[in-house]
């Protein structure tokens, strides 16, 4: 939910606002990446011991490698930026007009059955390349529309092939910094799907008649108030732990919906959200309730993604090809051609 240098912060930061953080970029970045951050560490400590240990040990890397996806919108890397930018957002409204059903109540938003499948409130291509189709057929660009719950199903699947191996060859330090990298890039696109505004076409203001978000600057103050010190989750109860998520895809669908049915929420306390990253701040009790929800509900979201890689890698087999140090002479009999 953390786009310094993305579309989101480009349309919610004013044109001063952009002048200030490029005075201050150390401490601006710190406060916008400081949600980020602390939502990366509570997923990882929440993590039950069934999962590996190095996991918690390096919670650092996890942590770093949380803040990479904004990285990787550089000035100086245009192509990966036009490619990583969409991957962070879903505007709902752009392909469903109807938008999403209300939500259900927030408590159960965090608090998935142990087992059951969540209710789709609207259905998603299975993969990105049938999502792309949708976007043709309904003459939107995918690229404005935004792919991130592929994203998040994506990384979730590379970081269980990365678990598979860390299953088959534990000791290897190599397969488990795969494993930390996978888990901290995973973290970020959770995280950000639990942000109202990155689920809706009214990002940055309500959009008008043209698709067009006016840039009020709501986003920006959104994006900061995870990082705020006075947003305290306190201790989450036992139904907030982390659960094996059955089917994917359905189940980011029904985030997403919950998610954007707090958009009317955001825009009623619009007044209310931070001024800025660094300014004193005494948060109203409402504005104080939605950020702890959200808090929780992005740390519960995440660790249930990994605990869904965890659980997906003891099914998945790897090849003998990619045993640490070995080097085959020759492809393996019967091996084909992937491109
Ligand atoms: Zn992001």
């Amino acid at each position: 939910m953390i786009d310094p240098v993305s579309r989101r912060l480009r349309a919610a930061v004013p044109v001063v606002m952009i002048g200030l953080l490029l005075l201050t970029p150390a401490s601006a970045h710190a406060w916008l990446s400081q949600g980020h951050a602390r939502v990366t560490r509570a997923a990882v400590e929440s993590l039950p011991p069934t999962l590996p240990a190095f996991l918690r040990e390096n919670v650092g890397t996890i942590v770093g490698a949380s803040l990479d996806p904004d990285a990787f919108r550089s000035p100086l890397a245009p192509e990966l930026t036009a490619q990583e930018g969409p991957e962070h957002f879903f505007d709902l409204e752009m392909v469903f007009p109807g938008g999403a059903p209300a939500s259900r109540p927030a408590t159960q938003a965090t608090t998935p059955t142990p087992g059951a499948t969540q209710p789709a409130a609207f259905s998603l291509p299975p993969n990105r390349y049938g999502f792309l189709a949708l976007c043709r057929e309904r003459n939107v660009e995918p690229n404005k529309v935004g792919l991130l719950p592929y994203a998040v199903t994506e990384w979730t699947q590379r970081l269980a092939v990365a678990f598979a191996e860390h299953r088959r060859w534990p000791d290897d330090p190599a397969i488990k910094a795969r494993c930390l990298v996978y888990a901290g890039i995973l973290a970020h696109y959770a995280e950000d799907l639990t942000q109202p505004l990155h689920v809706t076409m009214h990002y940055d203001g309500r959009a008008d008649a043209g698709n067009r978000s006016p840039r009020s600057g709501i986003h920006f103050r959104v994006d900061a108030l995870l990082g705020r010190p006075e947003i305290e989750a306190g201790p989450v109860d036992g139904a907030s732990e982390p659960q094996v998520i059955p089917a994917l895809l359905v189940h980011l669908t029904g985030e997403i919906a919950r998610s954007n049915a707090m958009v009317d929420q955001v825009y009623a306390m619009e007044k209310d959200f931070p001024p800025g990253d660094v300014q004193p701040w005494t948060p109203s009790p409402a504005v104080k309730a939605f950020g702890v929800e959200r808090l929780r509900a992005a740390t519960s979201l995440t660790a249930s993604l990994y605990l869904t890689a965890w659980d997906l890698s003891s099914r998945i087999k790897t090849p003998d090809w990619l045993a640490p140090g070995t080097q085959p002479a020759t492809w393996p009999a019967g091996g084909s051609s992937r491109r």
